[in-house]
């Protein structure tokens, strides 16, 4: 069995990273033996993904890991534990969360109304809402998204605090300071833990900012990952894995385990797509 010691808190994304794209199968043999032995050596769990607390855990009764998560990093913002009673919201971080986003949609009304004028421009796409209040969008085809993620980073240029998290055909709209990266931040922080102590792997554009190496000094992405984040690993020193999805996430693990202090980025070659990865848009999952 390799030795996992060092790595104190694994991140991983759900959707593309521990499995495939609306996959209903269980969790890979050797992903569920690794998180195994790191959950018996005392290692942490957190997902963090752009799905909300009842998608990722309808999606965790369908993957059925061998051990279940300490965290869940929700809504690419939002912190949650697990204790005996069942999620318990982090109410200080997830409440501040909130209140900023609150504030920020409604100071957003110039950039709400040029996202509406670039709707009529580029048709291909449509602005989500919730109570009223634009949350994000979804497009007809990647490429729309590509375009449309062009012309959105101009619109976000307008408000110091607005920002937006791509994940492939869905963008949502967020306060730059809320990502994965900084909701990972916050969990290290009230679990004092270092940067040192984590490895975070993600597939796509929105876990970006958990495999840049700021707040992860052990990123990885499967092969399936976007050739972005690939390089944005490969700049961090992380390790670019040669299987898909979970396969690749535990292939990450144990080259972490196995690297033992040595210093240095990964300069093994990745074998792209070996086994035929799934990479196509996904559905209704985030
Ligand atoms: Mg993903």
């Amino acid at each position: 069995m390799c030795n996992l010691i060092a790595m104190k808190l694994l991140s991983t994304d759900f959707d593309g990273t521990i499995v495939a794209w609306d996959s209903h199968v269980p969790c890979d043999p050797a992903f569920a033996e690794a998180l195994e032995d790191h959950v018996r050596r005392g290692g942490l769990w957190a997902i963090n993904t752009g799905r909300s607390l009842p998608h990722v855990l309808e999606g965790l009764s369908r993957l059925r890991p061998p051990v279940p998560p300490h965290f869940l990093l929700t809504d690419e913002r939002e912190v949650w534990y697990r204790k005996r009673s069942g999620w318990v919201s982090h109410g200080p971080w997830n409440e501040t969360c909130r209140q900023r986003h609150e504030q920020l949609f409604q100071e957003a009304e110039e950039v709400f109304a040029l996202v509406k004028e670039l709707n009529a421009a580029i048709p291909h796409f449509t602005i989500l809402y919730d109570n009223e209040l634009p949350t994000g969008l979804v497009g007809a085809s990647e490429e729309v998204m590509d375009r449309v993620a062009e012309e959105m980073a101009k619109l976000a240029a307008l408000h110091p605090d607005f920002g937006f998290q791509r994940n492939s055909i869905y963008l949502r709209f967020c306060h730059r300071d809320y990502h994965k990266g900084s909701a990972l931040a916050e969990l290290c922080r009230l679990e004092g833990l270092t940067r040192e102590d984590v490895l975070a792997a993600g597939d796509n554009l929105n876990d970006l900012s958990m495999l840049d190496g700021k707040y992860a000094a052990l990123p990885a992405c499967p092969a399936n990952a976007l050739s972005q984040v690939k390089e944005t690993v490969r700049a961090a020193g992380g390790y670019v894995a040669g299987a898909c999805f979970a396969a690749g996430v535990a292939e990450a693990m144990r080259y972490f385990a196995s690297k033992n202090g040595r210093e240095g980025a990964n300069t093994r070659p990745a074998l792209e797509n070996v086994g035929g990865c799934e990479t196509q848009a996904p559905g209704l999952s985030r």
